[in-house]
């Protein structure tokens, strides 16, 4: 689905990112998890076309869309929802919904049944918020309008960066259950997450970042009972 080759991202003279190596497989929930600071939503922002690449290729799927706009990257099938939700507080759920909508345009069949605003804030949880300004709603429903918007956009790979940061136990259990139900529609999905019980619970593969290099990847048993994975981001 996602092919990253040897992609290096700079901010001046920090390497945020240094020849980083990595496959993610269509049809899989594939974790993305490392220390604070080691590259995951750098990772996340630049397959998303919104950073600059210094080195290294991104395919999606057999096409190559190294560098190229974001727009076009999410038409071609990646969406993404941002570490620290950000929507006009003026506008309403189906505001925010039918942008991405009327974007996707002819993609819409991707997801049959999910093509229209009511439709999605329904399948996400946020059937009786559609009319509600975003300015009113609560964290767990802001999270949830972040993965709305993303599906608005169709995708084929969903990245999601940080989704149940900030979340009760019990809203996190919610939101891990609509991830669940976003893959079994077919979408395949990367999640960063700081929460290894939602990495073992949700994850077929995990990918580990440390300091902007590839420390780790498998199964989500095998990954995290591996000694430097352990020393790098669980500090034992
Ligand atoms: P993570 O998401 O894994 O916590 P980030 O990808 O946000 O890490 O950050 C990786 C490194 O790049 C960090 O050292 C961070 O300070 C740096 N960094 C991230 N974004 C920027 C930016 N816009 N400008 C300068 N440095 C940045
Ligand atoms: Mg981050």
């Amino acid at each position: 689905m996602l092919s990253i080759r040897d992609l290096t991202v700079a901010f001046g003279g920090l390497k945020a990112l240094d020849g980083v190596s990595l496959s993610i497989a269509a049809g899989e929930i594939t974790g993305l998890i490392g220390p604070n600071g080691s590259g995951k939503s750098t990772l996340v922002n630049t397959v998303s076309g919104q950073l600059p690449v210094r080195g290294g290729r991104v395919h999606l799927e057999r096409e190559d869309v190294t560098g190229r706009r974001p727009d076009l990257i999410v038409r071609s099938g990646l969406a993404r929802t941002y570490q620290i939700p950000r929507v006009p507080p003026a506008l309403t759920v189906e505001e925010v919904l039918s942008v991405p909508l009327l974007y996707a345009g002819r993609e819409r069949h991707r997801l049959e049944g999910l093509d229209n605003a009511a439709a999605i804030a329904a399948f996400c949880g946020l059937g009786p918020l559609f009319r509600r300004r975003c300015g009113d709603l609560s964290v767990t429903d802001l999270r949830r309008l972040e993965i709305a918007r993303a599906l608005a956009c169709a995708p084929k790979l969903l990245l999601l960066d940080e989704a149940m940061a900030g979340l009760s136990h019990e809203d996190s259990v919610d939101v891990m259950a609509l991830i669940r139900d976003v893959h079994a529609r077919g979408i395949s999905i990367v999640i960063i997450e700081h929460l290894m019980r939602v990495i073992t619970t949700l994850c077929h593969r995990v990918v580990v970042l440390n300091n902007g290099r590839l420390l780790a990847e498998g199964a989500p048993a095998a990954v995290l009972a591996d000694g430097a994975v352990r020393e790098a981001y669980l500090g034992k």
